[in-house]
């Protein structure tokens, strides 16, 4: 049966890459991922999925499901894109498109089109009564500026879900393990007074000074915090470009991480009463609201091993000349050779075997599947799985879309993005999400076992990370 799943996959492949190669033209930023979605919507439509659009009330989410009773396997999508990184596609050296424009520099498009193809091979088995039960596909925007999945999971969305299965354009085939921190995305909005600085700056009261002190402060803060937290900024108004006007605004984006919610909302009341002294010390206001939010990500070790299972046994991509030509001239185009990112995991013996798998990370794809080895190891950056992952058991999975080492979020993953070398390990992930979908359908006791394991480690309940007011907004990207 797993193989007519491959061939099926295989014989649509034009159409998938279709849709890859479209998402990845229209480069639709966080929450404004409009034409996108409906390419996606019209395509799901076309194969009979019921759609229902405008999911948790976010204009670009929505959830199309096929079939009918249990099990209920909950396939997840994204296709937002990134600013400023328009980059012309299958070369290897950095030239924009349309200069200042956006590009898919995560594979978002990638992401979407696989999980895309995944869902319609599930549903051809339903449609053809070798499968029973629903498949629903999950149109999740905003992974980049606003965490789709989190304001979905607020909205009473994936709790229904025997399991929900992903995967996220990579470097190298490997399973997802341990957890990502919780992270609290929020915008200090610093209000002062007006003054000629040199003139009347007794009568000034400055924003960016408050802005300022605030930074200084959780520099301060950062020493005496448990070692798993983090805490980021960045300016997104300093008030004006001249020094000879006390600036009368700032304001500053913060992300506040730690290992859970509950944690990282404590970290978060630290850095707001900073906020508030850095008011006091310069006379100003400050206002605080919050941008998004993320929990962190429960591993499943049950479906982890399941999915392993389906990469081993899909067929992995086989490049030609130009495409390993092409790799290696990407490859060529920085100098980081490390081992793969999540080798902190590994003990000895399997950071021996990455070793000589990677050719000590010189080579430039990594064209195997990586050996699973559970682990607790927190990954210190955030996703919006996370609040998946605590409503049903989830797994997800890297395909190696890109040249080994590629940096994240970069031109070289926009260049690569459209080639056939990554439409190749898009269709592979298809292939083992559909592959993984098709066991979970099949076999009950994986998903007892999954879910045994799930009320064990989501015992405490789901804390969810936004405020109950929050609408969802596009930040910074
Ligand atoms: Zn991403």
């Amino acid at each position: 049966m797993k193989e007519s799943i491959y061939s099926y996959i295989s014989s649509r492949s034009g159409e998938f890459i279709e849709i890859s190669d479209k998402i990845w033209e229209f480069a639709e930023l966080s929450l404004n991922e409009y034409k996108s979605a409906a390419c996606y919507i019209d395509f799901l439509k076309k194969e009979g999925f019921s759609v229902r659009e405008q999911a948790a009330n976010v204009p670009t989410a929505f959830v199309a499901s096929y079939g009918s009773g249990r099990p209920r396997i909950g396939i997840l999508a994204e296709y937002d894109a990134l600013s400023s990184l328009s980059q012309k596609p299958g070369i290897a050296n950095q030239q924009p498109l349309v200069p200042g424009g956006h590009g898919h520099g995560c594979g978002h498009n990638l992401l979407g089109a696989g999980s895309l193809a995944a869902a319609v091979a599930v549903k051809n088995l339903i449609e053809t009564g070798k499968l029973h039960g629903t498949v629903v596909f999950y149109g999740c925007p905003g992974e980049e500026g606003c965490a789709g999945k989190t304001f979905m999971a607020r909205d009473g969305e994936f709790r229904d879900l025997d399991a929900a299965i992903t995967w996220h354009p990579g470097d190298t085939n490997e399973v997802t393990t341990g957890s990502n921190a919780a992270c609290l995305q929020y915008l200090y909005s610093f209000q002062g007074q007006t003054a000629h600085a040199a003139g009347d700056p007794h009568l000034g009261r400055s924003a960016l000074d408050a802005a300022e002190l605030m930074n200084v402060g959780v520099q301060f803060l950062r020493e005496h915090m448990r070692s798993c937290e983090s805490v980021h900024y960045s300016f997104l108004d300093v008030g004006g470009p001249s020094p000879n006007v006390v600036q009368p605004t700032a304001s500053v984006l913060y992300m506040v991480r730690s290992d859970n919610v509950r944690n990282a909302k404590q970290l978060l009341e630290r850095v707001h009463n900073i906020a508030r002294g850095a008011c006091l010390m310069t006379g100003t206001t400050v206002s605080i609201r919050q941008v998004d939010g993320t929990a962190s990500t429960l591993s499943n070790t049950v479906l982890e091993e399941l999915i392993q299972k389906n990469l081993q046994s899909a067929p992995l991509p086989v490049y030609d000349r130009k495409e390993l030509r092409f790799a290696e001239a990407i490859h060529g185009t920085y100098t980081n050779r490390e081992l793969p990112g999540t080798a902190p995991k590994f003990d000895w013996k399997v950071k021996k075997l990455v070793k000589e798998l990677t050719a000590d990370g010189h080579k430039a794809v990594n064209d195997f599947v990586m050996p699973y080895v559970p682990s607790d190891y927190m990954s210190p950056g955030s996703t919006d799985v996370g609040d998946v992952s605590w409503l049903t058991p989830t797994a997800q999975f890297n395909a190696a879309t890109w040249p080994s080492n590629c940096p994240g979020h970069s031109w070289q993953m926009v260049s690569t993005g459209k080639t056939s070398f990554a439409h190749k390990a898009m269709l592979y992930a298809g292939q083992v999400l559909a592959g993984t979908a098709y066991d979970l359908m099949t076999d009950p006791a994986i998903l007892e076992k999954a879910r045994a394991e799930f009320e064990d480690t989501a015992a405490g309940g789901y804390d969810c990370p936004l405020e109950a007011d929050l609408v969802a907004e596009p930040a910074a990207v």
